[in-house]
Formats: C-alpha cells, sequence, structure tokens
C-alpha cells in the first residue's frame, strides 16, 4: 500500500508559547486531511506543550546529542526528547552542519542514539550551490548517505530521508522538478544499497522552499514522498495550505 505522503515542518529557532496557537491550528486541519501524515519540530523549549497541544500530528525536535547523557552542557540527549513528547528528530540539518561541524559521522552518531531511544529520526543531506554547478550534486549526497544513515535489521522502518538542496534553503529558489526527480532517483539507489528491499520503504522528502504555491507540483514527483518545510509551516495558513497541496 502506498504510504502517505509526509509533511514536516521545521520551526527553526522560532517561536515562543504564542505560537501554541500555530501548532493548535495545524492540528485542527490535520485531523480533516488524513490522507496526509504531518509533523512539526518546534524548538526544544515548546516540544512538551506542542504535544499537549496537538493530539494528532507528529511532534519532533531538531537535533539530539549522540550521546545518553552526561556532561554535555546546554545539549539534549535522545531520551529526554522522547520524555518530552518528541516521536522524532531531524538530524543533519544544514544549517546544522555548518553553524556547529556537524560531520557525517556525528550524524551518524546521533541518528542511532535517537533510534536506540525510541524515536523516529529524519536524516537531512543535500549540495552546495558550488557542488551543484561543478556537477557533484548526486556524488555530495551519496557520501553523505554513506556517511549518515544508520544501518541494522529494522532501521529502515523509522527512517525518513530529507533532500534539501543547501541554496534552497529559504532562498525561494528550487531545483527543476527534473533535478528533483534525478536526485530522489539516485537517493532511492542509495536506499537500496543501505537496505536492500526494506530502502524501497524508506520516504524521500524534498525540502528547500516549499509553499503553498509549489507543493503540489514537487509532491507529485516520482519518488518524492513529502517535504520538510522551513519557512512555510511558521503559520498555520500557510502550512496547511502545503497539507492541502499532498492531499
Ligand atoms: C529547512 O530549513 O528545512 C527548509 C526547508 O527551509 P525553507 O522551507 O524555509 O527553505
Amino acid at each position: 500500500m502506498a504510504q502517505r505522503p509526509y509533511i514536516v515542518g521545521n520551526w527553526k529557532m522560532h517561536g515562543t508559547r504564542a505560537m501554541l496557537s500555530e501548532a493548535r491550528a495545524i492540528d485542527r486541519a490535520a485531523e480533516r486531511l488524513l490522507k496526509v501524515e504531518v509533523a512539526i519540530a518546534p524548538p526544544f523549549t515548546l516540544i512538551h506543550a506542542s504535544r499537549k497541544e496537538a493530539s494528532l500530528i507528529g511532534i519532533g525536535a531538531q537535533d539530539c546529542h549522540a550521546a545518553e547523557g552526561g556532561a554535555h552542557t546546554g545539549d539534549i540527549s535522545a531520551a529526554m526528547l522522547k520524555d518530552s513528547g518528541a516521536g522524532f528528530v531531524i538530524v543533519g540539518h544544514s544549517e546544522r552542519r555548518a553553524d556547529h561541524g556537524e560531520t557525517d559521522a556525528a550524524v551518524k552518531a546521533k541518528a542511532e542514539a535517537a533510534l536506540a531511544a525510541g524515536l523516529s529520526v529524519i536524516v537531512c543531506v543535500g549540495e552546495t550551490e558550488a557542488q551543484r554547478d561543478s556537477g557533484e550534486a548526486e556524488s555530495v549526497v551519496a557520501s553523505q548517505l554513506q556517511g549518515s544513515l544508520p544501518r541494522g535489521e529494522g532501521v529502515a522502518d523509522r527512517i525518513t530521508v530529507a533532500y534539501e538542496p543547501v541554496w534552497a534553503i529559504g532562498t525561494g529558489r528550487t531545483p527543476t522538478i527534473e533535478d528533483i526527480a534525478t536526485m530522489h532517483r539516485s537517493i532511492r539507489a542509495r536506499l537500496g544499497e543501505a537496505y536492500g528491499e526494506t530502502g524501497a520503504q524508506v520516504r524521500i522528502l524534498y525540502g528547500g522552499s516549499v509553499k503553498p504555491e509549489n507543493a503540489s507540483e514537487i509532491l507529485a514527483t516520482e519518488e518524492v514522498g513529502g517535504a520538510l518545510v522551513g519557512g512555510a509551516s511558521l503559520t498555520a495558513e500557510s502550512f496547511v495550505g502545503i497539507i492541502v497541496a499532498a492531499t
């Protein structure tokens, strides 16, 4: 059976408690749009409250530490996320790779810790503009997948891959539909290498300047199983527009 499209909002470092009304409104809309699986990743500080406000949509985090606990000031473990109501965590977002020097190995360690704590994981990959211009986009993404994906029995069931070209994030620019399709096909092939037959069930999300106006076309593209949405997930109005486009 085909999986439901998966639309995930990444709130990044946005949101105080005043924004819980958006989570509530997204949840109410998702109730009418059950053909789509909807989730948001608010900042750590809103995870618990979002879980209480929203009963239907998934609530997740934007990062976790790879260790179970210990002397890591300011960090949050996967078990803490689970305890606060998160069901999944995003790892390897390009902003974390750039701002915090996260390597593929670090991303993989975080993903493994999250799985061990009982969370699902969204692993982000994507090329820079210079890498695309020099024809390296597919090889860069293949290498990120090779280094970042956790392996093992049953892992494919709890992994989602988000393809997010770095140059498309927050810029209003998107790749052509052909380029999105080519990259998603390439990622699907890499998932087959990593997980065998079960690699076929891993959802691949597209992320980078998705908005209500371009969502239908992107979401109809071969192998695109949903979207990871930044800016347009910050208000229920625009995020619900994307969810509707996925139905
Ligand atoms: C993101 O940061 O994951 C993202 C896709 O951002 P935006 O939708 O704003 O490009």
